[in-house]
């Protein structure tokens, strides 16, 4: 693996060579952007280029860090924390780290933290763990991964070298994604009956609902992409082709417009059952089925 496996802008690309050159890198740095497994894989990555032991090119692959590193069990690596929405990363984890940061390291001459989901860090986490970004020992280095930088305390981020992997993307969980494809496909038929049976999967299941109408948004977001630019790069390629087929842009617009709206309802508690209803109705009607 190397930088080119990842989606970084050609400046970000230069700095990180230019570190890894020096063997300089800088004590913070904060991953945004993209999926929370894009940026756990560049944090390990990153990791792994702070320990290679190589002189020549980062990581080498060869040395006893980099090899521990393939194998996930390098020592000198400690993880925590989860990047995902919702999850919470408590003020005593921050302590923990902040504890832990002034022991030696175990193989090599440094120690790497990554810090993932640094957005669900509230401020006592990001105070309590500034006092150690404030001032860490020479052998650490701490990587925090978090979907968009302007989640942080500019406090932390004045402390660290920010690196954008692009536009942060939302991961849905497999069945939701199948849920939201069924559902923005039942569309297509002419029966109503298809649409009610599609959402019927989510009637039951309301700890679903907003994975589910997220996923429903990219998907029309993604046709509307694709009619205005013809290139269909969606992770949905095939439903939003054969969406695309079916419906104008106009009413692709028209589904975003009602799957926004029900979703500003459900968060705002609006009766469950009521609201699938609403959802079937809506989109029905704006078929004209
Ligand atoms: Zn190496």
């Amino acid at each position: 693996m190397t930088l080119d496996n990842f989606n970084l802008s050609s400046s970000d690309r230069e700095i990180i060579n230019s570190f890894a050159d020096k063997n300089a890198f800088p004590h913070t740095v904060l991953i945004e952007g993209s999926t929370p497994q894009e940026r756990t894989d560049f944090a390990n990555f990153l990791a792994n280029m702070i320990l290679c032991a190589s002189d020549g090119k980062k990581p080498c692959g060869i040395c006893r860090a980099c090899i521990k590193c393939a194998a996930n069990s390098n020592p000198d690596i400690k993880a925590y924390g989860e990047d995902k929405s919702g999850s919470s990363f408590k003020v005593e984890l921050s302590r923990e780290i902040r504890q832990d940061a002034f022991v030696l390291p175990n193989d090599s001459d440094k120690k790497v933290y990554i810090l993932k989901g640094a957005q669900n860090m509230n401020d006592s986490s990001e105070n309590a763990l500034l006092k150690i970004l404030e001032e860490p020992p020479r052998f650490d280095f701490f990587i925090l991964t978090c979907e968009s930088k302007n989640s942080m305390l500019d406090t932390i981020l004045s402390r660290s070298s920010v690196i954008s992997l692009g536009e942060a993307k939302r991961e849905f969980s497999p069945q939701a994604v199948e849920t939201a494809e069924k559902i923005a496909l039942s569309l297509i038929g002419t029966s109503e009956l298809a649409t009610l049976e599609a959402l019927s999967q989510l009637s039951a299941k309301k700890d679903m609902f907003e994975d589910t109408a997220e996923c429903i948004k990219v998907i029309f977001t993604d046709c509307v992409k694709f009619k205005q630019t013809q290139i269909n790069e969606s992770a949905y390629c095939k439903t939003v082709e054969r969406l695309c087929n079916r419906f104008s842009q106009k009413k692709l617009f028209s589904f975003l417009n009602i799957i926004s709206r029900l979703e500003l309802r459900f968060k705002q508690n609006a009766n469950y059952n009521l609201l699938i209803t609403s959802m079937c109705a809506e989109l029905c009607d704006a078929v004209g089925k």
